[in-house]
């Protein structure tokens, strides 16, 4: 039976020295109440406490550690099925597989290949989240260890012959790579190697009745599992929402851990289209063979986009902010605090190369057009906005140019502000450049 706040709390330390990252002991004990946190995310709790509450109180699905402090990736412990009742906690990574076949040079140029993959989008850093080196090859351990002093990401051992994965996680001992994957045929040795190194073990089975099966066995000597899947189309999807549901809804243990979908796919379109799906739909690692910019980025977007908290208004701060050096002749925009409003403006007017002034007005964090329609911004809401963050005191013109969704503005900023020549820039981002290359005869 599910344990109440107060049960828990009662094993609590109850210092409320904020360890867990909570400030109290009766908060953290009503998060894991609620599922949302692990008992052990105290370290703090007595072992008594720990064998009274830990199987009643541990989350539907556990945490997962891949790496470690330098190299880490994160991933379980979701507790909704659907964003809008929470959120998604914490985002799908993508692992990019390295082929057995290529030679070891080979090898190490793909890693580097996959390291430069970063990309910046709404002012966070998307990157590759995992390297999967496949080991069966001549020698397992130098290609693990080649991997691991290669790659900037942590590591997935992939391999099914025990003798070949023992090699190759002896030779990243304390890497706590994900040990990839056991199945029927296997799975009592790859459990022996993964509790050896107290590293994460993915199990795969034919069915799903098989997988918890298997999972179930695992669990005798290791908690640390991952569900692993072929990606080959929406029978997977099918199978990722009912272990998922399995696990958040009717608490059973045997499908309580995050999952890995392996994607397959002939096309490599196809490939990024799957791993997308997968990504948003449960999968907690998606592993692709597409190393490309054009083959990532999109699964990558995805993943952003879906595991943005829908609570949380993705906001920037409203201030005036100076891109490139602009000078005192510089153009002043003005835009909405929305982030991907007020990236896609700034990431324009980079572009443009023309230094820019741009003050960020307060909707929080809407749009432009729902802004407006949402009487969250207003004309006499930027006037006070542009003269509280003195705008005027950094260029001699007294130009502004307003987004062109708003061209009702323009008279009002003219009536009632020193900003007597107000221009109606562009509707869409986009044509920002174009636009700043006429600067100042607009
Ligand atoms: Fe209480 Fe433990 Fe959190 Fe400290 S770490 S506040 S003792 S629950």
């Amino acid at each position: 039976m599910a344990l109440t706040g107060m049960q828990i709390y009662k094993s609590l330390p109850k210092t409320n020295c904020k360890d867990c990252g909570v400030p109290t002991c009766m908060a953290f004990a009503m998060q894991v109440a609620a599922k949302q946190r692990a008992l052990t995310d105290c370290p703090h709790v007595s072992e008594e406490g720990k064998s009274a509450l830990s199987e009643a109180s541990a989350p539907p699905q556990r945490l997962i550690k891949i790496g470690n402090d330098g190299k880490l990736f994160e991933f379980g412990q979701e507790t909704v099925m659907f964003r809008h009742e929470e959120k998604f906690h914490r985002p799908a990574g993508v692992a990019v597989r390295v082929p057995a076949s290529l030679s070891d040079a080979d090898a190490g140029k793909l890693i580097d290949e996959i390291n430069k993959r970063v990309f910046t989008r709404v002012g966070k850093d998307l990157k590759v989240a995992l390297c999967a080196v496949e080991i069966e090859t001549g020698d397992p351990a130098a290609r693990a260890k080649l991997a691991a002093d290669k790659s900037q990401a942590p590591l997935i051992l992939v391999g099914s012959k025990p003798e070949a994965m023992k090699a190759a996680v002896g030779a990243v001992q304390g890497q706590r790579p994900l040990i990839y994957k056991a199945d029927a045929s296997n799975l009592e040795a790859f459990v022996e190697i993964a509790a050896g190194a107290k590293a994460p073990l993915a199990v795969a089975g034919a069915s799903l009745e098989e997988l918890a099966d298997l999972t179930s066995k695992a669990k005798e000597k290791t908690e640390d599992l991952v569900l692993a899947f072929k990606g080959e189309g929406g029978e997977t999807v099918r199978q990722l929402t009912i272990a998922r549901r399995a696990a958040l809804r009717k608490q059973f243990r045997p499908f309580g851990y995050p999952c890995i979908v392996e994607v397959e796919a002939e096309q490599a379109e196809l490939e990024t289209v799957m791993a997308s799906i997968f990504a948003a739909k449960y999968a907690g690692i998606v592993m692709v063979s597409g190393v490309e910019p054009w083959e990532l980025l999109p699964i990558m977007v995805t993943v952003q986009d879906v595991f943005t908290d829908p609570q949380v208004p993705n906001t920037v701060e409203a201030r005036l902010y100076e891109l490139g050096s602009p000078g005192d002749n510089a153009p002043v925009l003005f835009t909405t605090n929305f982030s991907l409003t007020y990236f896609s403006v700034a990431g324009e007017v980079e572009r443009s190369k023309v230094p820019a002034y741009v003050c960020v007005v307060d909707t929080e964090g809407l749009g432009v057009l729902n802004a407006y329609a949402g009487d969250k911004i207003s004309a006499e809401k930027v006037v006070k906005t542009i003269q509280a963050q003195k705008a005027a005191d950094k260029v001699k013109h007294r130009k502004l140019i307003i987004p062109g969704l708003l061209p009702i503005f323009r008279a009002e900023i003219e009536d009632t502000s020193e900003w007597k020549e107000v221009v109606i820039g562009p509707e869409n981002a986009r044509e920002i450049p174009a636009f700043l290359q006429k600067w100042p005869n607009l």
